[in-house]
Order: structure tokens, then sequence, then C-alpha cells
């Protein structure tokens, strides 16, 4: 079972990981958009970590919630609202309850996904987060619903998501700032899906650490 520390823990991983990688996403982001991923994220998930931190005695849906309009208000970029409505719709899922269990992190994570999709429009092999995003998502809910432990199950997700991420290289952007490029976007990997990789497996490394 998992419990609100899981999402506060995974909140905090989540903001050490797109510190470390930050000027790598700026990097990313400077070759086919404005250049601003790594100071979003960032920013983003500090923020998200200094909301938490006054939460203490919220429930895991309330703490991921609270996650996701932080970085609405907090994040100007795309980026914001995109990850802000999915861990929004990610808490709705968990609902008022006190702890859950895979089943309902997958849950969650598909609430999450399709929330980026209706608010950003964006298919597969757009050269967005969704390349990152589905993969994972659709690997962890086939690992479960197969009876995979949850740390290996979330093993597999992070490098469904790397897979997807890498996947982008060769594509043609067809949403957000990076498709103003046309061709020009090909042979760039997306900013989105790479810090999308780095938060699927920031939850690999909480999970695991948590058993
Ligand atoms: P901005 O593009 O506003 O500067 P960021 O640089 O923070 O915002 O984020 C850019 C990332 O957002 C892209 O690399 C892409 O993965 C993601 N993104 C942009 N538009 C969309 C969309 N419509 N759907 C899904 N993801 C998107
Ligand atoms: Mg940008």
């Amino acid at each position: 079972m998992m419990d609100a520390a899981t999402i506060t823990t995974w909140m905090n991983e989540i903001a050490g990981a797109v510190r470390a990688e930050r000027d790598y996403l700026i990097q990313l982001d400077a070759a086919i958009g404005d250049g601003d991923h790594g100071i979003n994220m960032t920013r983003g998930f500090d923020a998200v970590v200094r909301a938490l931190a006054q939460e203490e005695d919220g429930t895991p849906g309330k703490l991921l919630t609270l996650a996701g309009k932080t970085l609405v208000s907090s994040v100007g970029g795309a980026s914001g609202p995109l990850w802000g409505s999915a861990l929004r719709r990610g808490g709705r899922a968990l609902g008022d309850a006190p702890t859950f269990d895979d089943g309902k992190l997958v849950e969650a994570l598909e609430a999450a996904l399709a929330a980026v999709v209706d608010l950003g429009a964006a298919v597969l092999g757009d050269k967005t987060m969704v390349d990152a995003m589905d993969p994972a998502v659709a690997t962890l809910r086939r690992e479960v619903d197969a009876g995979t432990v949850l740390p290996v199950a979330l093993r597999r997700a992070a490098e469904a998501a790397e897979v997807g991420m890498r996947a982008t290289i060769p594509l043609q952007a067809r949403k957000g700032r990076a498709s103003y490029l046309g061709e020009r976007s090909i042979g760039h990997q997306d900013p989105g899906a790479t810090s999308t990789a780095l938060i699927v497996r920031a939850l690999e490394r909480t999970v695991a650490g948590s058993q």
C-alpha cells in the first residue's frame, strides 16, 4: 500500500531530478523551443515541494491535486498546465482514501495521461511528452494486470518512457512551440518527453525506496 508519503517523496524526487537535469532540459528546449523547459520544471516542482511541506496531513489524492494546482499557478510555459492538469486529474482519481494500491496508482496515471491528451490534443508521434507518457502508462497497466510486482512494473514503465523519449528524435513536431519549426524540429529529442521520463524514473525510485 502507498500513502501520502509516497506522493510527497515522489514530488521531492521529481524536484531533485529536474534540478539535476535543468541545463540539459534547457539545452533541448533551446534547440526546438524557447529554452525555458528546465527553468519551468525546476520552478514548478520546487513550488510543489514547498506547498506539500505545509500540508503534511493531507490524503494522497489531496496532495496530488494540490501539486497539480501549484504547477498551474507557478509555471508559465505549456508544461505547467499540462502537468498541472495531469496531477490534478490523477489526484481526483485517488479519491479521499488514506492509502492506495497498485491498481489505483495505474488508474491515477491513466487519468493523468487522459488529462494531458484532453488539454493538449497530442497523439502518439506528435513529438511531445505524450510519446513518453503513453507507453509508460500502457506498460504499467499491462505489467500490473499481469501480476508483476510494482517495483519491476515501474522499472519497465520507466524503460518504456525512455524508449518513447528517444523515439522523438527523428520525428517532426506537430504540437507545441517546436511545431513552428516544421522539418527543422527533426533530429532533436523533445524536452517534454525527456522530463516525463525523469518523472517516471522518480516514481520508480520512490516505490523501490519504500519496499
Ligand atoms: P513552452 O513550449 O510553452 O515553452 P515548455 O518548454 O515548458 O513550454 O514545455 C515544452 C514541452 O511541452 C514540449 O517539449 C512538449 O513535450 C510539451 N508540449 C507542448 N505542447 C504540447 C501539447 N499540445 N500536448 C502535449 N505536450 C505538449
Ligand atoms: Mg519552452
